[in-house]
C-alpha cells in the first residue's frame, strides 16, 4: 500500500477554513483520533513582534482542535504538548504565541514538558545512538498524537518537518545530548519512541532559512498525512530540496520508518505538486557554514577547524556553528546595526592549526568542547585542550541541568571573571543560542535580549512559574 499525503489550498489563517480542510484530511486518510489524544505544535521560539514565523499559528492549532473534536471518539484526554527552545519556559512561548486561548476555548489540558516527569523509553533498533531515550510521561501515556509542525528551512538540517518537530519532545536536561554532529542521528532515534498517527504541517506560511528568524514565505498550504517520512519527502520537494540530503529522513527511512521515494507516494489534494514547484521557486535554504557567513563589514569572524567525529570531519552541522548563525539573527532582529556596532570577536571552533592572526582589539570565543588550539596570545602561550566526548561515552541518565537561571548566571560569571583576558573558552556540546547571546553580549558589549523589556518581564515571569509548578508535579509524581 501507498503511502498517501495530502497537500490542501489554504492562503489564510482562517481557523474555521482549516478546520474544515484537516477534518476532510483526517477522514481521507482514515485518522481517527481516539483515547488520550495529544497535540504536539512547534513553539521553538515564539513571539507576535519578534519572532513571527518560527511557530505553528495559533489559528492552525484552533483549526486542528476543532477537526480532531469533531471525529474523536472514545476521549480520555485531548491536550496540547510541547518544549519549546531550550532554557525558555514553554509557558512563555505558548504565551506569546497565544495558545492559551486557543486552549481554554476548546475547554483542552496542556502539557509543558519541561514541568512534567521524563521517563526512561527502551529503543530496540540495531543503529540506535542509544538503547534508551528520556521523554515526558504525557508522550509516553499519549494513545494518538497528532504531529503539528512549522514548515521551516532549517540552517543545520536543511528542513523541519515532521521528523525534526520530535526534537521537541525532549526536555533541556535530555535535548542537547547527541545534539551534535549526531543531530541527525538522534532525530532518526527518537522516532523509535512514538510514531504521529496524523500530521498536519502548518505551511500558510513558511519559513525560510533560519529556524528561529526565518524569512516567511507564502506558501499557502497545508500538508497532511499518516507517515513523518511519506510527508516530509513531499514536504521537501515541494521546496525543490533532495530528500536524500536530509540527512534524518534518509536515516529514518533506512530504518524502514518510511518512504524516501516520491514514486512510492500517492499525493493528493488541490494544490498540484507542479503548481506548488512553480510558486517555491524562490523559496531560500541557509546551509552555509559560519567560515565567511558574517562577511567583512561584521566585527564578527569565525576560525573554523577539524570535528571529531568521522562523519563529518569538515564540519558539525547540528551544534556551536549554527546556535552562533542564530543567536546573531536574534541580535540583528533587535539591533540591525549589531555587526558594525559590536566589539571585534573571533569565534574559534574545532581542532585548529596555526595562528588566529588577531587584530589588536579583537577578543576570543573558543567555543565547545571539541575545540583545541595552541599558540601564543598578546605573547601569553594559550592551549586549549579538547574535552569532546563521543556518544558512547556520554551517559544520558547523568545529565546536567540546562536551567536558564542557572546558566545566564554562569555564562555571565565566565565572561565577567575573563574580562581582563582576550579570551575565554565556553565549554559544553553543544553550546545553546542562549548561550551564545550570552557570552557575545558579554564580550561584544552587545545589549542582551534576555534584558530586553520586550521579553525579560514575561521571561522571568514564566520562568518561575515553571519552577513551581515543576516542583509540585515532582511532589505528585506527576
Ligand atoms: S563542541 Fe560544539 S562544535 Fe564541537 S562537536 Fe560539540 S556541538 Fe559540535
Amino acid at each position: 500500500m501507498k503511502q498517501k499525503v495530502i497537500i490542501r489550498k489554504c492562503a489564510d489563517y482562517d481557523s474555521d477554513k482549516i478546520a474544515g480542510i484537516v477534518r476532510e484530511g483526517m477522514e481521507e486518510l482514515g485518522a481517527k483520533p481516539e483515547g488520550k489524544i495529544l497535540l504536539k505544535p512547534n513553539t521553538v521560539i515564539a513571539h507576535p513582534e519578534l519572532f513571527p514565523h518560527a511557530f505553528t499559528r495559533k489559528e492552525f492549532l484552533d483549526g486542528v482542535i476543532a477537526a480532531t473534536k469533531s471525529l474523536a471518539v472514545n476521549v480520555n484526554e485531548i491536550a496540547v504538548g510541547e518544549r519549546c527552545g531550550i532554557v525558555i519556559p514553554t509557558r512563555f512561548s505558548f504565551k506569546n504565541a497565544g495558545y492559551p486561548d486557543i486552549i481554554k476555548k476548546h475547554g483542552v489540558k496542556t502539557h509543558y514538558f519541561d514541568e512534567v516527569r521524563q521517563v526512561p523509553v527502551e529503543i530496540k533498533g540495531q543503529e540506535n545512538l542509544r538503547r534508551q531515550l528520556f521523554i515526558p510521561k504525557p508522550v509516553v501515556d499519549s494513545d494518538f498524537l497528532i504531529n503539528l509542525p512549522k514548515f521551516k528551512a532549517h540552517p543545520w538540517s536543511r528542513m523541519t518537518l515532521s521528523l525534526k518537530n520530535f526534537i521537541g519532545i525532549q526536555d533541556d536536561r535530555h535535548r542537547l545530548v547527541d545534539h551534535n554532529q549526531f543531530l541527525e542521528h538522534k532525530i532518526a532515534d527518537l522516532q523509535e519512541v512514538v510514531q504521529p498517527k496524523f500530521i498536519a504541517i502548518d505551511g500558510i506560511i513558511a519559513g525560510q532559512k533560519m529556524m528561529l528568524t526565518p524569512t516567511p514565505f507564502p506558501l499557502g498550504a497545508i500538508v497532511m498525512g499518516i507517515n513523518s517520512c511519506a510527508v516530509d519527502t513531499v514536504g521537501c520537494h515541494m521546496v525543490h530540496a533532495d530528500p536524500k540530503e536530509v540527512i534524518h529522513l534518509r536515516i529514518a527511512s533506512e530504518r524502514g520508518f518510511g518512504p524516501i521515494d516520491i514514486t512510492e507516494i500517492d499525493i493528493l489534494g488541490d494544490f498540484p505538486m507542479e503548481e506548488v514547484q512553480e510558486h517555491t521557486k524562490g523559496f531560500a535554504f541557509c546551509m552555509e557554514k559560519i567560515d565567511d557567513y558574517f562577511g567583512d563589514d561584521s566585527n564578527l569572524s569565525c576560525t573554523v577547524g577539524t570535528f571529531p567525529e568521522e562523519h563529518s570531519r569538515d564540519y558539525c552541522w547540528g551544534g556551536c556553528p549554527g546556535a552562533l548563525q542564530e543567536s546573531m539573527h536574534i541580535f540583528r532582529g533587535l539591533y540591525p546595526d549589531v555587526d558594525k556596532e559590536m566589539k571585534k570577536i573571533r569565534y574559534v571552533v574545532g581542532n585548529v592549526k596555526g595562528p588566529l592572526n588577531l587584530a589588536d582589539d579583537e577578543k576570543v570565543i573558543f567555543a565547545g568542547n571539541c575545540t583545541r588550539w595552541k599558540g601564543e596570545i598578546d605573547g601569553e602561550k594559550v592551549s586549549i585542550e579538547g574535552q569532546y566526548k563521543s556518544p558512547h561515552e556520554v551517559d544520558e541518565t547523568k545529565t546536567k541541568s540546562n536551567d536558564m537561571l542557572l546558566k545566564t548566571i554562569t555564562t555571565l560569571f565566565q565572561a565577567y571573571k575573563n574580562k581582563g583576558s582576550r579570551y575565554l573558552h565556553a565549554k559544553g556540546c553543544t553550546l545553546s543560542v542562549a548561550e551564545h547571546v550570552n557570552y557575545l553580549s558579554a564580550l561584544a558589549g552587545i545589549k542582551n535580549p534576555h534584558f530586553d523589556p520586550r521579553l525579560s518581564l514575561g521571561l522571568t515571569f514564566s520562568y518561575w512559574q515553571m519552577r513551581f509548578k515543576r516542583f509540585f508535579n515532582r511532589l505528585l509524581g506527576a
